[in-house]
């Protein structure tokens, strides 16, 4: 029942994700092959989100699963738990992407924190998402360079974060409990993978 709930949840989520994409799709760069949010990060997902994404990890065929495992055991060994690449990652597509925690649908857009402090994604600074009005020294909006283009909708920072999407009224309705959030990787460690 919790799964069913999170399916109709994550119909509710894709949907409005797909709106704020939309509206903001001046400032975007995402295109299929683009796989720049899934090389750096440590990918903060719920117990409930790990479940869900080993439903579709159980599903791969052997030789994925293995290289997973493999990756997984070269990422606990260089011991840097902050920033690698997602384990999940072939030929720049992710392998559970159907199934792939709230954190990667929501890479690309402006978000604050539920305390409202702004951030960039990371791919600002490399030429793609909102990088023209992205100041890179100061690693903050640039109003001159928001004068300087003639955009027809403002950006907008987004509350996207895990908190803030767990608390939904939806969540609750639904009787969601997601349970713990940390590291993928440590997710994944704690499952044997
Ligand atoms: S789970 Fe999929 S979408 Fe998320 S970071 Fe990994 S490869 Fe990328």
């Amino acid at each position: 029942m919790t799964i069913e709930n999170y399916e109709k949840f994550l119909e509710v989520i894709n949907s409005d994700l797909k709106k704020i994409f939309d509206y903001q799709k001046e400032y975007i760069f995402c295109k299929e092959g683009c796989s720049l949010c899934c090389t750096k990060g440590n990918y903060p997902v719920s117990d409930l989100e790990a479940d869900y994404l080993m439903i579709a990890y159980d599903q791969l065929d052997q030789d994925k699963k293995q290289e997973i495992k493999n990756r997984v055991k070269n990422i606990k060994n260089s011991d840097n738990f902050e920033s690698y690449v997602c384990p999940f990652l072939f030929d720049n597509k992710c392998s559970i992407y159907s199934h792939r925690p709230f954190v990667c649908r929501s890479f690309g857009i402006l978000t604050e924190d539920a305390q409202g402090n702004p951030s960039f994604p990371f791919c600002s600074a490399e030429g793609l998402n909102y990088s023209k009005i992205y100041d890179k020294e100061k690693k903050h909006l640039s109003y001159d360079l928001l004068l300087k283009y003639n955009f027809s909708v403002p950006p907008k920072f987004f509350k996207l974060s895990n908190e803030t999407m767990m608390n939904l009224p939806l969540a609750k309705k639904l009787n969601l409990d997601f349970g713990h959030t940390g590291k993928l990787i440590e997710f994944l460690l704690k499952r044997g993978i």
